[in-house]
């Protein structure tokens, strides 16, 4: 493994080796992965806070069991809001100060994927960290409309998400 880079990679070497995970690729952006079967992450190098974050996110995936199995045993969001969790904790045990902004982005964009894939209501854990006008169009989305009439002249209605289903219903 090529060792990491920046700011803070005294730090995220440390992290790594107390969890016994290796990095199979440095990315250039912000952005990071845990493999699936192995102790194995892909994450910027440490150059500054957030970045730093990124590699204790995906060092906490594998931490806390996400990677264990193939098929997750919790919602997605909750696996995020977890190794979040994980990753503020880590920094906060080095003396850094976490970029909260940068986790309430982040479970933000993974609130929207799931409620475009069909997340019919708001968790309450997830709430304290979204907007009023990103609940206001999750429960709008979470709203059934009218998709069309079946033969028998009713309205059918259904998710927003849920096309396909549909489409058996009036065909
Ligand atoms: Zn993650």
């Amino acid at each position: 493994m090529e060792e990491p880079r920046g700011r803070y990679a005294d730090e995220a070497a440390v992290l790594l080796r107390e969890h016994n995970v290796t990095v199979r690729k440095w990315r250039k952006t912000n952005s990071g992965i845990a493999y699936n079967g192995c102790r194995e992450i892909e994450c910027p190098h440490p150059r500054d806070v957030t970045r730093l974050a990124v590699v204790a996110h995906e060092i906490g995936h594998h931490v806390l069991g996400h990677t264990e199995t193939k098929w997750a045993t919790v919602p997605r969001w909750k696996e995020e809001l977890d190794a979040w969790m994980w990753s503020n904790q880590a920094l906060l045990g080095i003396g850094i100060k976490p970029d909260y902004e940068q986790v309430t982005q982040s479970l933000r964009y993974c609130f929207r994927k799931a409620v475009k894939r069909g997340m019919l209501h708001i968790p309450e854990e997830l709430r304290p960290y979204l907007s009023r006008t990103l609940i206001e169009w999750a429960e709008d989305e979470m709203q059934p409309k009218p998709y069309g009439v079946a033969k028998d002249d009713t309205v059918v209605w259904v998710l927003a998400h849920n096309h396909g289903e549909a489409k058996r219903l009036v065909g």
